[in-house]
């Protein structure tokens, strides 16, 4: 048998079909969680003038120490009606604007108050507790770069900088199909040979996390004739991705049938487990994902494969899954064939370490074990055992 594709191998034959979609103008309040297709930049400085970081008082630096009369208050959002002169002081609340003359504030507790004089036993520093206008960011420089992401710091950012719209990356429209004559709704009762169809909302609600606007066809029986119809019109869409019949059985459909309408396929299967029988492909500008039908295979599947490209399509710079360091929290067998991604419960261990405790009932039908896990851990095809406390890397799950 040839040697399969690596997942790193399989993930750049993907990126490399992946054509981000065109922009579209997105209003800040309806951005979150887009990608931003062009550069947003700052529309005032910000802070948009000098101000105070404290309540406290405003005054000259080289008017302390000393006693000064207070001759105005400044409350945030109406600056002072006069400038500040030599010897004077004037309340400020934090972020009232410092007024012309001024150059320090002194926070309320280092002065003592008495008669509308304040009297200050320290020197202050010039600029002390003064925000300058543009210290965070200038008009015209950029705030958010291209590709990232918008999320929460991100948005609070852009409204801050006056933003209001941006350009992102249209949301990818997808197709969610479900294959399998033995699939039920939840609801619905069980007859003979018959399981409860996961895939579909598994799939929908990864999708929708990963920006794109997912359409779930109603699951289809295993004959040629439902799977041309389904598959047919999941090819419309940006995107379509299928649960079962990528594997051998005769019963195994769904390759041939793209084939027949026109799927170029890239690859098929990976040296990953579980979800080896993945399949990729593409037909115009539709990417095509085969997952296997066991519901973590297919959970675990998109996660390697569909999301990045789901986010890539919105133009994302940093597509791929970002895996980061651990520590195992138990001894685990490895497969000498495939790269495997182990369920696993996260939990904060010694000197900041994260420690990753692989559950109990790996196999790929196993969904309800696998709903316990917040974390895959990659464990490199080998030899033997991995042993408690071994440095590997996991994935998180949303
Ligand atoms: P397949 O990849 O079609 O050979 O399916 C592999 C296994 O996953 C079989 O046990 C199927 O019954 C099961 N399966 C397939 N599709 C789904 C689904 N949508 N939800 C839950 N289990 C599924
Ligand atoms: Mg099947």
């Amino acid at each position: 048998m040839a040697e399969l594709l690596t997942i790193e191998q399989a993930q750049r034959l993907i990126l490399e079909r992946v054509r981000p979609l065109p922009a579209e103008r997105v209003k800040l309040e309806s951005a979150a969680g887009r990608v931003l297709a062009e550069p947003a930049t700052a529309l005032v400085d910000l802070p948009p003038f000098a101000n105070s970081a404290m309540d406290g008082f405003a005054l000259r630096a080289a008017d302390t120490p000393g006693t000064l009369p207070v001759v105005e208050r400044i409350p945030a959002g109406r600056p002072a009606e006069k400038s500040l002169q030599a010897g004077e002081a004037m309340g400020i609340a934090t972020g009232g604007a410092l007024p012309e003359g001024a150059d320090a504030v002194v926070p309320i507790e280092y002065v003592v108050e008495r008669d509308n004089e304040i009297e200050i036993a320290e020197p202050v520093a010039p600029t002390a507790n003064v925000r300058p206008r543009g210290g965070d960011v200038r008009a015209g420089q950029g705030v958010v770069a291209a590709g990232a992401r918008l999320g929460p710091a991100q948005l609070g950012a852009l409204a801050a900088a006056g933003v209001a719209e941006v350009a992102c990356g249209a949301r990818p429209r997808a197709a969610v199909l479900a294959t399998g004559t033995e699939l039920r709704r939840p609801g619905e009762p069980l007859g003979p040979g018959e399981i409860y169809e996961a895939n579909g909302l598994i799939l929908g609600a990864q999708l929708a996390s990963a920006g794109a606007c997912a359409e779930r066809l109603p699951a289809i029986v295993d004959t040629e004739q439902a799977h041309r119809e389904a598959i047919a019109r999941g090819l419309e869409h940006d995107l379509l991705v299928t649960s079962g019949g990528v594997s051998v059985g005769p019963h195994d459909l769904v390759r041939r049938i793209e084939a027949e309408l026109g799927v170029e396929e890239v690859f098929w299967r990976v040296a990953v487990k579980p979800g080896k029988p993945v399949s990729f492909g593409v037909r115009g500008s539709t990417l095509v994902f085969g997952l296997p039908g066991n519901p973590v295979s297919s959970l675990v599947g998109f996660e390697l494969f569909v999301r990045p490209a789901v986010v890539a399509l919105q133009g994302a710079s940093e597509p791929l899954p970002r895996f980061e360091p651990g520590r195992l929290g138990s001894d685990v067998r490895v497969n000498p064939h495939r790269d495997e991604l182990v369920r696993a419960r996260t939990r904060n261990g010694e000197e900041g370490a994260v420690v990753l405790d692989p559950l109990s009932g790996q196999e790929s039908h196993m969904i309800a074990r696998a709903s316990g896990a917040d974390a895959l851990v990659l464990l490199p095809r080998g030899e033997g055992e991995l042993s408690a406390g071994a440095s590997v890397r996991y994935l998180r799950l949303g």
